[in-house]
This record gives structure tokens, sequence and C-alpha cells, in this order.
């Protein structure tokens, strides 16, 4: 059975042309297959990286949301192609109330993350840029780790403690050149120089578009 990997209506992006804006949609459909393929066990993708958010989700599906986005957005004069938001509302009265309405309208509920994607690089990105552009904005909800690299559970919840969680490694190049690689830029280059963990097959399994004998 192929399975096809979820792709963004194109109505919208059109529409966001004409209006020279960026829209937004949800994405459900993105969340479904996200969960299947990264987040459930014996799922094409799946890392135990992410178990944590599988275990919130399994909690409470309001936990997390995906939401289409018509184009990239310049932030700090890059272009970001996808973002992984604690969706908190500071302002309160109307201004709160018309962003939670907007949330429920889309969702039924306020989720306590959502991540939005870039959905014309999505149209045309290969499936492998399409998978790794999605674990990105996954790490992005992190867990509290003990000092064995085990998950912190609260409490009060019972529930791992999520946070938004900062990427590895940031550095400038300019810096490495100068004064030589950080130790987290050391142990980048040397996962860079490994083979890719995730096999084609395994994308082609969850995205469908090469065929599969
Ligand atoms: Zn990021």
């Amino acid at each position: 059975m192929d399975q096809i990997r979820p792709f963004p209506p194109t109505d919208f992006i059109d529409q966001a042309e004409e209006e020279e804006s960026i829209r937004l949609v949800p994405a459900v459909d993105l969340k479904e297959w996200v969960v299947n393929n990264f987040l459930t066990l014996g799922g094409a993708l799946h890392n135990p990286d992410h178990d944590h958010i599988a275990e919130l989700l399994h909690d409470d599906e309001t936990v997390l949301a995906f939401a289409w986005a018509s184009s990239a957005m310049i932030a700090k004069k890059r272009m970001v192609l996808g973002q992984c938001e604690k969706v908190m509302f500071t302002q309160g009265g109307w201004k709160k109330a018309r962003q939670e309405q907007q949330m429920r309208d889309w969702f039924g509920f306020v989720p306590v993350y959502l991540i939005t994607i870039d959905a014309s690089f999505c149209e045309q990105a290969s499936d492998r840029d399409f998978c790794a552009l999605i674990e990105h904005e996954l790490y992005h909800i992190g867990v509290e780790r003990d000092e064995d690299g085990e998950p912190i559970y609260s409490d009060h919840t019972g529930l791992p403690k999520h946070y938004l969680a900062g990427h590895d490694v940031e550095e400038f190049i300019g810096v490495v050149k100068r004064w030589g690689a950080s130790e987290s830029v050391k142990r980048l280059v040397e996962v860079a120089q490994n083979p890719p963990f995730v096999p084609d097959l395994d994308v082609a399994k969850c995205c469908g578009n090469c065929v599969i004998n």
C-alpha cells in the first residue's frame, strides 16, 4: 500500500499570492502523519528521542497542533521554513480571547505547542528534506533529563517535564574559523561524518513518492 506524505492544500497558497500576504491554515492531516510515522512505535521514522511527546499526546492530544503557512517568513534576516512555538498569549482581554478563539476554530482546542510549516517549501521539497524539517521542529519540544539521560517526570502531573528546546549547536562560521570548534561544534562535525541514520527506504515507506517493488 502506498502511503503518501501530506501535501499542503494548493488553493490557500494561490489565495495568499493574490492577497500578497501570508495565509495560515490548520494541518490536521500533517499531525496525524507525524504521529503515525515519527511518534508511534513501529512507525517508519519512529525516534525514541520523541517518546516524551508521544506520552504527552497519549495523555492529552491537545498538547500539539500543526499549521501550514503559505510561504516562508523572514526572521533575523533569515528564511524560516518551520517554527515550533509554545502557544502563549501574553496580552489579556479581547486580544487573548481573539487569539484563543482562532486556535479553537482551527483545532477545537488551544494547543500547548504549535508547529507551523512553510507549505510552499514542502510543495517542492524532497521527501528527505521534508522529513528533516518536520523532525527539526519536533526536537524543539524538549524533555528535562537527569544525569543518566532519563526523562524527568513532574510530581504534579505524572507526565514528562517538557519545554521549548533551543538548538544543540548555535555558532557563527566566522567564530569557528577564527577560534576553532567548540565542544558542541566538534560533536556536530563528528555526527555529520557518519552516513545518515535513516535509510531512504524508510522515507519511501511513509512518503510513498518512490516506487517500491
Ligand atoms: Zn529550530
